[in-house]
């Protein structure tokens, strides 16, 4: 096998068992990178030099009888993580060359269990979209279909995986970003509850609802890089006190007599025929592992969407007052101070960052704060209600990551609502705050991947990764890898 093939389980024991080095390891995903990146755009920047010199310590650190968690593992992060010395983009023309002078909670964790930075990953512009077409730097492609799209907005990451140019990423997640493009790229994305992990150096789009979490090749890798990153940090105030359970000791745990919820909501006119088919042929699956679905309701579904685009922007349009040519990133000068901040943000944002911070800026003003913004909040406890409710009777909730599989790259980017309703499945989890994984779950006919969603209670991944897993080893979709040249 191919090195870049390896997921992080595999090549931390043969890292440690001394077959294979880091830098070879490090040397085979450079090479994968160089083959197809062309092909995909997956990463906005990537420091080999910097990367080969982590590999070489992590060498170091094995013949010392390192056995940390990730030695010398490459993982690819999402350019809206700051990582300090190198770029962070927000794939961004306002953050174009903005270095950041600290460095994430996150990748200082999977720092110091030696992991090699494979590279900073595209996205949508500060993390909204659904495509990665909204990038200062290009779109991503689907490593299944080119003329189609990754996902987003951790497009760049799901690609990566899937395409085998990085082991794992790191992606972030307000409304679905890391469990949609895990979805169109049949790999596997966890958004962990809100405040479990921290998201100190991760640049804010919307502040209640934006966690990071994992993008990862099998559960096992997922459960992996959750034991790295999870945990209190006193520099995110909003990171909960909660114990780190090892999140991989379930795994291989019976999922017999767990109680799934499958909600009606979740089945309506507007699924796509082959993904609801694939969804239902993957809860008879963990119904003859011995899980026990549940038809239940989640009745305020429906505010979802229209919820989460009162609030996303209103925080988005607080969060993004800060670039103003002052403080970070492009400065566009005018003929008054007015002018300057006029220029520079006409010239550093896109249009759809534009779009969100109009309306986000509408439903905060006076006037009308009580009937969108307030109302959203509103909405939004009886959306996580619904959770709670569904939680008093089941263990977990199952339902279709995305209502269609990957969209043709242009097909949505004229039509914002179109954009928005992609995320109709995963933006719930987000108002609610619960955990939810994507894992692949079939195919269509026409070969692009299909995504199961497993949600589950507050601070309970554990759940989510049993049966996760169980179906993991019952099926052999994650095996399945695009048709990129060698
Ligand atoms: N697609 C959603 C949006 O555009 C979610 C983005 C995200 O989760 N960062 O806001």
């Amino acid at each position: 096998m191919e090195l870049y093939r390896m997921n992080i389980d595999e090549a931390r024991s043969a890292v440690i068992r001394g077959e294979i080095s880091p830098v070879e390891l490090a040397g085979s995903v450079f090479e994968r990178i160089e083959a197809v990146e062309g092909e995909i755009g997956s990463y906005v920047s990537v420091r080999k030099d910097l990367a080969l010199s982590q590999a070489r310590q992590a060498e170091d650190a094995i013949r010392a009888g390192d056995t940390r968690a990730l030695p010398g593992i490459p993982i690819a992060v999402k350019d809206n993580i700051c990582t300090r010395g190198v770029k962070t983009t927000c794939s961004s023309r306002i953050l174009e060359n903005f270095i950041p002078p600290y460095e994430s909670t996150v990748t200082q964790r999977l720092a110091e269990q030696g992991y090699v930075l494979a590279g900073k990953t595209n996205l949508d512009e500060f993390a909204m979209g659904s495509s990665t077409e909204n990038s200062f730097f290009g779109r991503t492609k689907n490593p299944w279909d080119p003329g189609r799209v990754p996902g987003g907005s951790s497009g760049g990451s799901a690609a990566a995986v899937a395409a085998d140019e990085c082991i794992a990423a790191v992606g972030s997640d307000t409304g679905g970003s890391i469990r949609q493009p895990a979805a169109f790229c049949g790999v596997v994305g966890l958004k962990p509850t809100y405040g479990r992990v921290s998201r100190y150096g991760l640049v804010a789009f919307a502040s209640s609802l934006d966690q990071i979490g994992p993008i990862t090749k099998t559960v096992k890798d997922s459960a992996i890089l959750m034991n790295v990153i999870s945990g209190h940090d006193p520099l995110d105030s909003t990171s909960a006190a909660v114990d780190t359970p090892d999140f991989t000791s379930v795994l291989g745990r019976d999922i017999k007599g767990m109680k799934l919820g499958v909600p009606r909501e979740y089945f309506i006119e507007g699924l796509d025929r082959e993904v609801a088919a694939a969804v239902n042929e993957a809860v008879k699956k963990l119904e003859t592992l011995g899980a026990v679905p549940v038809e239940i309701s989640l009745p305020h579904t429906e505010y979802a969407v229209a919820t989460y685009y009162i609030l996303a922007t209103s925080e988005a349009s607080s969060n993004l007052a800060r670039y103003d040519g002052v403080k970070y990133g492009l400065r566009v000068d005018g003929d008054d101070l007015t002018d300057m901040y006029m220029k520079t943000r006409d010239e550093g944002f896109g249009d759809e960052v534009k779009r969100r911070i109009i309306l986000g800026t509408y439903a905060l003003s006076s006037g009308y704060y009580e009937a969108y913004y307030r109302k959203a909040q509103q909405v939004r406890t009886l959306i996580r209600r619904d959770f709670e409710k569904a939680f008093e009777e089941v263990d977990m909730v199952v339902t279709p990551t995305t209502p269609t599989p990957a969209f043709r790259a242009g097909e949505k980017t004229a039509d914002p609502l179109q954009m928005y309703l992609s995320d109709i499945f995963t933006i719930s989890v987000n108002l609610a705050g619960v955990p939810a994984i994507s894992i692949p779950c079939g195919f269509t006919s026409a070969g692009l991947p299909v995504g199961l969603q497993i949600i589950g209670r507050h601070f309970d991944e554990e759940s989510i990764f049993r049966v996760a897993y169980a179906y993991e080893q019952a099926t052999s979709w994650h095996r399945m890898r695009p048709g990129l040249p060698e």
